[in-house]
């Protein structure tokens, strides 16, 4: 679509991109042993540590991709961008940002002290799982089924398929174990910012994260982020622009939990990471980026994604921070 203007042609070429996502692969394979499974969900820890997928979408909807890129995981956090863009995208911004905030914390993704410490009193931003709880409590819909399915659905329009489902055991699994994020949740109705039953509230934030990707999906909804909110197979908008620029700025400055600083200045790119392994890049313009590898660092990053986008970042000029 925009190939004409791209400056980056020379480099995005089929041969290229095709070759540099196998180096991508090779070099960040032994990488995959310096990580664990997160296993404070237990389902989660049934993955394949050595499990490494890569996919690219490019501007005109090209995709290219290596390893088990079309291996399905449950998305966890990677859900907390889509959540937000589907309840601005439906009731605004306000609605949004009147409850949460746009900061980043230097804390990790389910830590809940500043919620009692800070002045504020809201959640600093919604990709930590307070103000994501707060997001999934927003969304329209009666039931957490009903709700969910409306937010699969919105998934669904912008990953290019109408089957998005959730995993079922995942889901199960972290209800049943999910002690701190009702203790956040209970804090929060506290502050009055939930205002459904807590328990149906946590039942939509956790139906949402067992929702199914694999990096392919996440290769293409990061290419219609790339593109302010134009699908690049349809060409049609997906997604309000403001929606899309706002989604992308909170993933440059919170993406990768209390890694989002590191991440800026190594690799540069907005991306969002999720403890089932999975990562969504979005770069301006050019690409889409999609990562599976369920072996996490200690910050709850997927180790060899992050050096995979390290490698793709360095050899395809990707930086734009
Ligand atoms: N469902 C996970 C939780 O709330 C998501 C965490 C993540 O991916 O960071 O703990």
């Amino acid at each position: 679509m925009l190939a004409s203007m791209n400056p980056f042609q020379h480099i995005d070429t089929p041969e290229n991109l095709t070759q540099v996502l196998a180096l991508a692969h090779a070099e960040s394979m032994p990488v995959c042993t310096s990580g664990s499974l997160a296993t404070y969900i237990p389902a989660l820890s049934s993955a394949n540590p050595n499990a490494l997928g890569l996919a690219l979408c490019t501007d005109e909807g090209q995709i290219f991709q290596t390893g088990q890129a079309d291996c399905r995981f449950s998305m966890q956090s990677i859900s907390k961008v889509f959540a937000l863009a589907y309840v601005m995208a439906e009731l605004g911004e306000e609605a949004v940002f009147s409850r949460v905030g746009k900061e980043p914390t230097g804390d990790p993704f389910n830590s809940i002290i500043r919620l009692e410490t800070s002045a504020r009193r809201k959640p600093f931003n919604p990709f930590i799982n307070a103000g994501a709880i707060v997001i999934s409590d927003l969304m329209p819909g009666t039931t957490p089924a009903d709700k969910a399915a409306g937010f699969q659905r919105f998934v669904g329009s912008l990953v290019g398929r109408t089957d998005v489902e959730q995993d079922d055991s995942v889901y199960v699994s972290e209800k049943a174990s999910a002690a701190r994020n009702r203790a956040i949740a209970w804090f929060l109705k506290e502050l009055g910012l939930i205002s459904g039953e807590v328990e149906d509230t946590l039942d939509t934030y956790f139906r949402q994260c067992a929702t199914l990707v694999d990096a392919l999906d996440l290769a293409r909804a990061g290419a219609c982020l790339a593109l302010d909110g134009v699908h690049p197979l349809s060409g049609k908008r997906a997604l309000p622009e403001n929606c899309a620029h706002t989604v992308k700025s909170l993933m440059v400055t919170c993406g990768l939990y209390d890694g989002s600083g590191e991440f800026a200045v190594s690799v540069g790119i907005p991306a969002k990471s999720g403890v089932g392994g999975g990562i969504m890049a979005a770069v301006r313009d050019r690409m889409g980026i999609g990562v599976y590898g369920p072996a996490l660092d200690g910050h709850g990053n997927s180790a060899a994604g992050l050096w995979a986008l390290g490698i793709l970042s360095r050899q395809l000029d990707l930086r734009v921070l």
